[in-house]
């Protein structure tokens, strides 16, 4: 990996600065140094959810399995429709789902069926119970209906033999149902990744802990392990690492041998002493950053032994937005996963927002609609690293370009929900 650091520190009063790297650029160098881990087991359908294919998934059998009725009403054979006036027909059984009709339909006949039963042979069509008059044994039906019309083909919505899922695909639930629909029982996942992380810091204490003066509760670790949680990953907590040469090697040792990532958080910032940076580069290959965004300035990418290595910054808000901008794509390329995006809308900003041009912004705003129905983003107001309330009022990130200056209320803005539907 090329050593991209660069002499000049980054500090906070600067806006621009031409020695930064670009956010795009970051994610394509972490994305060239990814590898998916190639470990995989059987699980079964029930307990995959989240988990990533690890082989594509062909169908043996067509879905539906057979041609079957959309509707309640009555099978017919399409040339028997009435192309004006009404049309009678005798009705000579019924077909359940999962109980056929095993006769044949002929002409100026009908089967009463029901919806996801198998078309008998002879009929081609459903004309919907409410659009047949029923006396006896005799249905009347008028025009307008279609040959063909209500009924599910054998295969239309999977042919046998066809790939249904791809390998990468992660599994929802309704790629579980999917699954289930196609008669299997287990499927071939990636194995779980592993990740360690920690937090650096002499000021850091656990909560549960008395703080002392100048000391802070460690906040970085519960969001960490949380963000990692709903990854699907599974997760080693090392607690906090003073910052001490010796402290930190074995940590960084002990996490990089046991897990497929490391993630710290603080001391990659100017103000952090040298050692750290000398600690990492001796263990392994990694480059410090001074990304072109805010916030999340700094950050350290790189290898330790096997381990993808991510030193976040300290700042709470900084290590959210990187985890999420940076770290969490790059682990799901690493856990097999094919779509690694986040999807972004573009919808009015109802607030001004400050901002200079020289660097992309993670700005955190509440996606909200208006009384008359329009879909509109505002701020949550102050944007300071250090607020996490700020992320906890938010519901999207506004993702502001690099070149983007002030932002004048009712511009068009990119924004990166938090939640998904699915
Ligand atoms: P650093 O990047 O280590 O210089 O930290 C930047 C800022 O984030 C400092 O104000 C730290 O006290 C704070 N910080 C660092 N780590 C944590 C953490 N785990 N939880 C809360 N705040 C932190
Ligand atoms: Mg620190």
């Amino acid at each position: 990996m090329k050593n991209t650091s660069i002499r000049i520190e980054p500090s906070c009063a600067d806006d621009y600065d031409p020695n930064s790297l670009p956010v795009t650029e970051a994610l394509r160098r972490i994305d060239s140094e990814i590898t998916p881990i190639s470990g995989i087991e059987r699980v079964a359908v029930r307990s995959a959810l989240g988990r990533v294919l690890a082989e594509d998934v062909h169908s043996h059998i067509d879905v539906p399995a057979h041609t079957n009725s959309a509707m309640d009403g009555y099978a017919v054979a399409g040339v028997d429709l009435a192309e004006s006036g009404s049309r009678e027909l005798r009705v000579i059984g019924t077909a359940w789902a999962g109980r056929p009709f095993t006769g044949v339909v002929r002409p100026g006949e009908c089967v009463r069926i029901m919806t996801g039963a198998k078309m008998p042979s002879g009929a081609d069509t459903v004309v919907m119970q409410e659009r047949a008059e029923r006396v006896g044994d005799v249905i009347r039906i008028g025009s307008g209906n279609r040959p063909g019309q209500n009924v599910r083909q054998a295969g239309e919505d999977i042919a046998k033999g066809g790939i249904v899922l791809a390998a990468g695909k992660k599994l929802l639930p309704a790629e579980l149902g999917l699954l289930a629909s196609l008669g299997f029982v287990e499927i071939t996942v990636k194995r779980r990744l592993r990740v360690a992380f920690f937090s650096t810091g002499d000021e850091l204490r656990s909560a549960g802990e008395a703080l002392a003066e100048g000391d802070i509760y460690d906040s970085n670790r519960y969001t960490l392990h949380a963000m990692l949680t709903r990854l699907g990953v599974d997760v080693t907590d090392m607690g906090v690492v003073r910052d001490r040469r010796e402290d930190l090697e074995r940590a960084l040792k002990e996490a990089a041998q046991a897990a497929d990532a490391v993630i710290t958080s603080g001391g990659v910032s100017v103000g952090e002493a040298d050692f750290i940076k000398e600690t990492l580069a001796s263990l392994g290959r990694v480059n410090f950053w001074k990304i072109a965004m805010k916030p999340g300035r700094p950050l350290a990418f790189g290898r330790i032994a096997n381990a993808v290595f991510f030193g976040l910054p300290g700042n709470p808000v900084s290590v959210m937005v990187t985890f999420y901008e940076f770290v969490q794509p790059a682990l799901r390329r690493l856990m097999g996963q094919t779509d690694t995006r986040s999807p972004r809308i573009m919808v009015p900003c109802v607030s001004r927002l400050k901002k200079t041009p020289g660097r992309m912004e993670f700005q955190r705003g509440i996606l909200e609609t208006e009384s008359n129905g329009r879909l509109v983003v505002r701020s949550t107001g102050e944007q300071g690293s250090g607020i996490l309330s700020s992320m906890s009022k938010a519901n999207c990130f506004i993702v502001l370009p690099m070149e983007a200056g002030a932002v004048e209320p009712e511009t068009l803005v990119a924004v990166e929900l938090f939640e998904g539907l699915i």
